[in-house]
C-alpha cells in the first residue's frame, strides 16, 4: 500500500517514509492511496481475537512494507497489560442514564491517562523500524506542539528512545495543572519541555513553521538529524486509533449489543479532528457506521462547518475547562476534505490556502452533502460540561472527565433532536483525574479554591471513592525539571540551542 499527499497526487511514498517524514513536503497529509475493505467473514475472524491481534490485522494490511515480525514486535511491546493496566487498553462501560444506553469506551488506561496513548506508544517502535528503513543512520528530531495530553503521551513513549530527541512546546496557560506537572516531571535523556506565550494553534503554527524554516533544516542535515512529528498530522498516529474502533464494533457484537452487521454511532469529543477521523477511516473500512457525532466545547468551529459547510476560524480563541479541545484549527480535517473531494489534491490546496490567507474557506455542495449525511455536529458550553459530570456520577456513581462530558452531552442533545435509537460507542479520552479541579467542582456543584493540586486530587478521591490512576500518583513527589517560557517566533532558535546547534 502507498501514500499520497492532500495536496499532491503525484507523491506517491511507503507507509514507513509516510511515518518517518510526518508531513509531505509540499506541506500536504499522507493518506493511504485506497482503504482495505473487511466483509463480514474478516468480522467473523476479528471477534474471536484479542486486541493485540486485531491491532496485528489491522496495522499489517496498511503497513504492507513491514514483515508481521515488525508489526508483532510494536504491538506486542506496546500494548502490554503492564502498561494499560489490562490486556484489553481500551474496556467499554455500559451505563443507563436519562433512558438512553452509553457504551464509554475507555481510552485512557495507559501510562499518561489520556487517549493519545493508544497511539503514541506504538508510535516510537513504528518510527524507529520506519527510520532504519528509509534513513539509515539519521536520528529524528520529534517536534510536538500540545494543548496538554499529546505532550505527555509523547514524552513517556519517546524518553529514552535510541535514535530520537524530543522537544514539546505548549501554551503556558493553556493547559491544566496536572497536565502541566506531567510535562515538567518527565524522565528520559532526549527530552525537552517548553511553554510558549500564546495559545495551542501559536504553538502548532509556530512547530509547522519550524518544519519549514531552511536554516533549521540545513543545521539538522549537516548534522545528520532529521525532523519528524509525533502529532496526529502523522500517518503513524492515525492508524493504530483506526484499531479501537474496529475492536470496539467487535466487542459491541461480543456483548452482544449489537448483531454482527448493525450500524452504530460513534461520539468522540474532538479537537484536531484525528480521533473522530479514524472512526470514519474504520467506517471505510466496512465498520458498519450510522453516524459520527462530533462534539465540541465552547471553540465549536466544527459544529458550524458540519452545518454550514463554512470553516471559519475567525472567532475569539476560548479556555475551557476541556483543554485538549481547545483549538479553532483542525488540522486532520484535510484528510477528511481530500477524500471527501473525489481525492482532489488542488481543490484540497485550495481550501488549506484560503484557510491560512483569509482564516476561512467553504466547502463545494457535494462535500456539503457527504458531511451533513455522516456527521452530526454539536457543542456545549462550560455550564453544561460540568452539569453532565454532576448528572452522570449522581445517577450512576460513574466519574467522568471534562471531554468525555462534553462528549455525553452532545450525544444527548443529538438523541433529543433525532430519537435516533442506534447503539452508540462514546469515546472516553482522559482520566478525571488529570482535570481533577473542574470535576471536583462539578461534583462538589461549587468553585474549588485550594491552591495545591494534589489537595484537589485527595480531595475528589474522598467526595468520590473512585481511585486516582497509578501513574498520576507518581508524580505527587516528583519535582519539576523543566521551566522555560518563550515567545513563539523564538521557537526556531530555541530548537537549535536545545539541540546544541547553536
Ligand atoms: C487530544 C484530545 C482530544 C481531541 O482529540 P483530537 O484527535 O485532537 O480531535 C479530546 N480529549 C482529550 C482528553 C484529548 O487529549
Amino acid at each position: 500500500m502507498l501514500y499520497t499527499s492532500t495536496q499532491n497526487n503525484k507523491e506517491s511514498v511507503s507507509s514507513a517514509q509516510a511515518i518517518a517524514q510526518g508531513i509531505s513536503r509540499d506541506g500536504g497529509l499522507f493518506v493511504p492511496e485506497t482503504f482495505p475493505v473487511y466483509d463480514g467473514i474478516t468480522f467473523e475472524t476479528l471477534l474471536g481475537l484479542d486486541y493485540r491481534e486485531r491491532a496485528k490485522k489491522v496495522l499489517s494490511d496498511y503497513l504492507t512494507d513491514f514483515t508481521a515480525e515488525e508489526i508483532a514486535d510494536c504491538v506486542d511491546n506496546a500494548y502490554t497489560a503492564e502498561k494499560f493496566g489490562s490486556d484489553n487498553p481500551a474496556p467499554i462501560v455500559s451505563l443507563n442514564h436519562n433512558g438512553a444506553e452509553l457504551n464509554i469506551m475507555e481510552l485512557w488506561h495507559g501510562p499518561t491517562c489520556a487517549f493519545k496513548d493508544m497511539a503514541l506508544q506504538i508510535l516510537p517502535h513504528l518510527l524507529t523500524k520506519s527510520l532504519k528503513k528509509t534513513a539509515d543512520g539519521k536520528k529524528a528530531v520529534i517536534l510536538v506542539a500540545t494543548s496538554g495530553d499529546t505532550g505527555k503521551a509523547a514524552l513517556e513513549g519517546f524518553k529514552d528512545v535510541e535514535n530520537t530527541e524530543i522537544i514539546v512546546f505548549y501554551p503556558s496557560d493553556g493547559v491544566s495543572p496536572m497536565q502541566k506537572h506531567q510535562m515538567n516531571t518527565t524522565s528520559g535523556n532526549n527530552v525537552g519541555v517548553c511553554a510558549i506565550k500564546g495559545n495551542f494553534d501559536d504553538a502548532q503554527t509556530g512547530v509547522k513553521k519550524i518544519f519549514t524554516t531552511e536554516e533549521v533544516i540545513k543545521a539538522l542535515e549537516d548534522n545528520g538529524l532529521m525532523f519528524s512529528s509525533a502529532n496526529s498530522i502523522n500517518w503513524g498516529r492515525l492508524l493504530p486509533q483506526i484499531v479501537y474502533y474496529i475492536s470496539a464494533y467487535c466487542d459491541m457484537v461480543n456483548a452482544g449489543k449489537i448483531n454482527l452487521g448493525d450500524k452504530i454511532n460513534v461520539v468522540v469529543p474532538t479537537g484536531n479532528f484525528g480521533n473522530i477521523l479514524a472512526a470514519y477511516f474504520a467506517g471505510c473500512m466496512g465498520m458498519p457506521l450510522n453516524k459520527l457525532i462530533c462534539a465540541s466545547n465552547s471553540n465549536n468551529v466544527l459544529t458550524d462547518f458540519i452545518n454550514t459547510g463554512v470553516y471559519n476560524k475567525n472567532r475569539d480563541f476560548i479556555t475551557t475547562v476541556s483543554p485538549s479541545m481547545d483549538i479553532l484549527v483542525s488540522s486532520n480535517l484535510e484528510r477528511l476534505l481530500y477524500i471527501l473531494s473525489g481525492r482532489n489534491d488542488a481543490e484540497t490546496k485550495e481550501y488549506m490556502t484560503a484557510l491560512k490567507t483569509e482564516g476561512a474557506y467553504e466547502v463545494s455542495d457535494s462535500i456539503k452533502t457527504v458531511v451533513t449525511e455522516l456527521f452530526s455536529g454539536g457543542y456545549c458550553s462550560e455550564d453544561e460540561t460540568l452539569d453532565t459530570i454532576s448528572a452522570l456520577y449522581k445517577d450512576t456513581a460513574y466519574l467522568c472527565d471534562t471531554h468525555t462530558a462534553v462528549a455525553v452531552n452532545v450525544y444527548e442533545k443529538y438523541l433529543e433532536a433525532t430519537g435516533d435509537k442506534t447503539p452508540a460507542v462514546i469515546a472516553s479520552t482522559a482520566s478525571p483525574y488529570k482535570f481533577s479541579r473542574a470535576v471536583l467542582s462539578a461534583v462538589e456543584g461549587k468553585e474549588i479554591t485550594d491552591e495545591d493540586e494534589f489537595a484537589v486530587v485527595d480531595k475528589l478521591t474522598e467526595v468520590t471513592g473512585v481511585a486516582i490512576p497509578a501513574p498520576l500518583e507518581a508524580t505527587r513527589t516528583m519535582a519539576d525539571r523543566f521551566s522555560d517560557v518563550i515567545e513563539p517566533d523564538t521557537m526556531p532558535e530555541y530548537v537549535l540551542g536545545a539541540l546544541g546547534l547553536k
